[in-house]
C-alpha cells in the first residue's frame, strides 16, 4: 500500500483551498475548470515555420520579412504563436497573474515549435533546430527588478521543464542587472536601454546554445542576450521564443 506522507497531504489541502478561492477559469474564454480548454487550445495562434523567417521568427517570412532585414546575432530563430487572443492571454496570466501551472504548458509550446522547425533550413542551410547541434539551454534572464517583484525567474521555470523535454542541460548562465522593463519603450529606446545590460557569468568556448525567451517584440533582449552568449565564446546561438508580435 502507497504511503501518503504528510508534504503530499499538506500540499493537497493548500491546493483545494487555492480552488475554492480562486477557482480555475480557462485563461482564453474563461469556462470553468480547466486552465486552457479544449476550444481554446484548438485554436492557438500557432506560426507555420515553413513560412516563417528563420531569423527573426515572425510568420511569413520566409522570403520577405517585413519584420527585420535578416541580419540578427542568432543563427535562427524560433517562434511559437503569434502575439494575439489567448497566447497573449497565456503570457500575461504567466507572468503577471502567477500562474505557474501554465510553465508547463509554454514549455510544451517550445518543444513542439522546435520539433516542427527542425524540419526547415536556417539560412547558413541547417536544420533550425538540431538538438545533436546543441550543448546547453539558457534563458534570457527577468532584470533584477521583476525577479524581486516576482519572486521567481519566469523563464527559468519554462527552461526547466523545457531542459527535461530537450535533454539539453540547463545553463543558468545570464544575468541582467539594469535593464528596465522594456515593455512601455520605443524601438530605439528598447536598443539603447538593453545596450550592456546582459552577460554571461562563465566562459563558453566553442559551446552551440539554445536561447529561450517568452515574446519577441523587436528582439533587442534576445539579441542582446545572443551578443552577451558570443562575447564570452559562444560557437553559435539558436533562439526559441513562445510568442512574436508583429
Ligand atoms: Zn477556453
Ligand atoms: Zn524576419
Amino acid at each position: 500500500m502507497p504511503t501518503i506522507s504528510p508534504t503530499h497531504i499538506c500540499r493537497s489541502f493548500a491546493e483545494t483551498l487555492a480552488e475554492l478561492l480562486w477557482p480555475t477559469h480557462c485563461i482564453g474564454c474563461d469556462y470553468p475548470d480547466e486552465l486552457l480548454c479544449e476550444r481554446c487550445r484548438a485554436h492557438l495562434p500557432w506560426i507555420a515555420q515553413r513560412w516563417a523567417c528563420p531569423d527573426c521568427g515572425a510568420p511569413f517570412g520566409w522570403l520577405t520579412c517585413t519584420e527585420c532585414s535578416h541580419e540578427w546575432e542568432q543563427r535562427a530563430t524560433i517562434c511559437a504563436w503569434a502575439f494575439e487572443d489567448t497566447a497573449a492571454r497565456t503570457v500575461t496570466s504567466y507572468k503577471d497573474h502567477h500562474e505557474l501551472r501554465l510553465a508547463p504548458v509554454i514549455a510544451a509550446a517550445l518543444a513542439t515549435a522546435l520539433d516542427e522547425a527542425s524540419s526547415w533550413p536556417a539560412r547558413d542551410g541547417c536544420p533550425r533546430y538540431d538538438p545533436a547541434d546543441l550543448d546547453a539551454l539558457v534563458f534570457v534572464p527577468a532584470t533584477t527588478e521583476a525577479y524581486v517583484r516576482r519572486g521567481y525567474d519566469h523563464m527559468e521555470l519554462i527552461g526547466r521543464k523545457l531542459a527535461h523535454e530537450t535533454g539539453l542541460p540547463l545553463a543558468d548562465i545570464l544575468v541582467r542587472p539594469r535593464a528596465r522593463d522594456q515593455r512601455d519603450l520605443s524601438r530605439e529606446e528598447r536598443a539603447a536601454n538593453l545596450k550592456g545590460s546582459i552577460y554571461a557569468l562563465e566562459d563558453l568556448s566553442d559551446l552551440r546554445i539554445l536561447l529561450i525567451d517568452d515574446v519577441i517584440t523587436t528582439g533587442a533582449s534576445m539579441r542582446e542576450a545572443t551578443r552577451a552568449l558570443s562575447a564570452r565564446g559562444a560557437a553559435k546561438v539558436t533562439a526559441c521564443a513562445l510568442c512574436r508580435v508583429w
